[in-house]
């Protein structure tokens, strides 16, 4: 049993509304289950959950309390009283560095890796030990001590970088092939399948959402939905399941240039969505993953 988790930034759930919600503007495979008038399906024999953000916190649901909430199941807005943009407090990372999946997965004897590709920047800064704010999934995964994946990685396509076309990297004059969406979701699917536990992040579509531009938003809508079947198309989901999910609601109304308190999807694929688990909130994620490989 392996499980590939696939987080995406700022996703919810929103209105059937092509004028301000993108996922509702193209006839995506994978997002189907996206709007909030829709029966849920499942896309592909995969089921189509949502879960709570907001945690019981007043006011709009942030990225560091929510990711912290997302990769270690603890209610990481309630511990410090209010939903916390951007990068993690001190109070955030010594609830990753006790309580992170990755580390409890780890110690559970769990082969388990984070995918995203970091650029030469950061590896300078970590031998250097120079003082550099650290993302969520960052810090999640330092707390189990695992290796980082550079630049070499990703030209000998066994890691992904965060925006999978490289285009960023490529504009930043990083010697770098430049990736299909398909191309990238299929170095995915193979990649994780080396490990029992495989993390990727994306977070374009926060972006996106923040920057309000409709054809920006539905492009980025188009290229994840082509990314996601090349994964679904080349994982085995008899040995591996897939679950994405995202932390706050965005990119789903483009009238707003802030996060919204949407539920966020929680979509299965495998033996996790043949299960039929129960997800109420991103609280239920850690621990759904936790007992897919009995370490609850
Ligand atoms: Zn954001």
């Amino acid at each position: 049993m392996r499980v590939l988790m696939i987080f995406i930034d700022g996703i919810g759930v929103g209105k059937k509304d092509p004028a301000i919600n993108p996922f509702a503007a193209l006839p995506s495979q994978t997002f189907t289950d996206f709007l909030d008038d829709r029966h849920l399906t499942g896309v592909h024999d995969g089921l189509a959950l949502r879960a709570d953000a907001s945690l019981g916190v007043e006011g709009i649901p942030q990225s560091a309390t929510g990711q912290t909430a997302l990769l270690t199941g603890v209610n990481a807005a309630a511990a410090i009283g209010r939903h916390l943009n951007g990068f993690p407090s001190r109070k955030l990372r010594d609830i990753l560095h006790e309580r992170s999946i990755f580390k409890k997965l780890t110690e559970g004897g769990v082969k388990a890796c984070f995918i995203n590709v970091f650029n030469p920047l950061f590896f300078e800064a970590l031998e250097k030990n120079l003082p550099i704010r650290n993302s969520v999934t960052t810090v999640a995964n330092m707390a189990a001590s695992l290796r980082f994946f550079g630049i070499e990685d990703l030209v000998k396509r066994r890691a992904v970088y965060q925006e999978f076309t490289n285009q960023m990297l490529i504009e930043k004059g990083f010697h770098v092939p430049a990736f299909t969406p398909r191309e990238a979701g299929e170095i995915l699917a193979r990649s994780a399948a080396g490990y029992d536990f495989c993390l990727y992040e994306y977070f374009q579509t926060d972006a996106a959402g923040h920057a309000q531009g409709q054809l920006r938003a539905i492009e980025e809508v188009s290229k994840l939905d082509e990314f996601l079947l090349a994964v679904l198309d080349k994982t085995d989901l008899k040995e591996t399941s897939i679950i994405l999910s995202s932390d706050h609601g965005n990119l789903e109304d483009l009238s707003t240039s802030q996060h919204t308190s949407n539920p966020v999807p929680v979509l299965l694929w495998g033996e996790l969505a043949r299960n039929h688990p129960e997800i109420k909130s991103i609280l239920d994620v850690t621990p759904l993953i936790m007992k897919s490989f009995r370490l609850v």
